[in-house]
């Protein structure tokens, strides 16, 4: 798989959504996630050479996501696709399972950094039971498109259950109660960028 194109493609939809994202984070935080994730993941874009191997491709993504992304979700991504780009070393040709490896870091990454568990209404109820379909399709045989996919409707539906949560973890949390019954803007992204894995992974 082409993963400087999964970058791109990622960017794309955080742009395209950029807007709602931020809509949904001014309901239950500052209003500033969509936009912060723009800046990031066009820095991204741009930061990506042309001749270079997926994993180092990974780890400069998410260097530039760390210094152009404003809010706690830049961190938090920027170090999740060093990780992912770490996993993938020096290798080549990334399949099915090299993919795995990256992501079961990159949900590793968020959780050191974030200490949240599922449940606390945030990007960690997208991914991790993205990870979890995906290791769980690649158990099964599947191929790279199969288990993106699951990653990807996985994450989706991990998004839409963080609207019944209440937020214990981030700008939400200050919110108690009155957090429950929205989306969480970081959930949401996450499921936009599994989802532009599944495109990438199915050309
Ligand atoms: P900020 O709150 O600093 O403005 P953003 O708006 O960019 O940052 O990001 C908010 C999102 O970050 C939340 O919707 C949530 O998904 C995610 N988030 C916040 N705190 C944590 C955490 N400790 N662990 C994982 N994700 C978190
Ligand atoms: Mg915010
Ligand atoms: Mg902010």
């Amino acid at each position: 798989m082409n993963v400087r194109e999964w970058v791109r493609r990622a960017a794309e939809k955080i742009e395209a959504e950029a807007e709602r994202l931020s809509r949904l984070d001014a309901a239950i935080g500052d209003g500033d996630h969509g936009h912060n994730l723009d800046r990031g993941f066009a820095a991204a874009v741009e930061a990506l050479p042309e001749d270079v191997r997926p994993g180092r491709a990974l780890i400069l993504a998410g260097r530039a996501i760390v210094s152009n992304t404003g809010g706690v979700a830049g961190p938090l991504y920027g170090m999740a696709w060093r990780q992912a780009g770490k996993a993938l070393g020096d290798a080549e040709q990334v399949g099915a399972a090299e993919v795995g490896a990256a992501l079961r870091a990159a949900l590793q990454s968020v959780q050191e950094l974030g200490e949240a568990v599922e449940g606390e209404k945030t990007m960690v109820d997208a991914l991790a039971p993205a990870v979890a379909a995906y290791d769980e399709a690649l158990a099964a045989g599947g191929d790279l498109p199969t288990c993106a996919r699951a990653a990807a409707e996985a994450a989706e539906r991990g998004a839409e259950a963080t609207i019944p949560m209440q937020a214990r973890k981030g700008r939400a949390s200050y919110l108690g109660p009155r957090s429950i019954g929205h989306l969480d803007p970081g959930a949401v992204s996450t499921a936009l960028i599994l989802r532009a894995l599944a495109d990438v992974a199915s050309r």
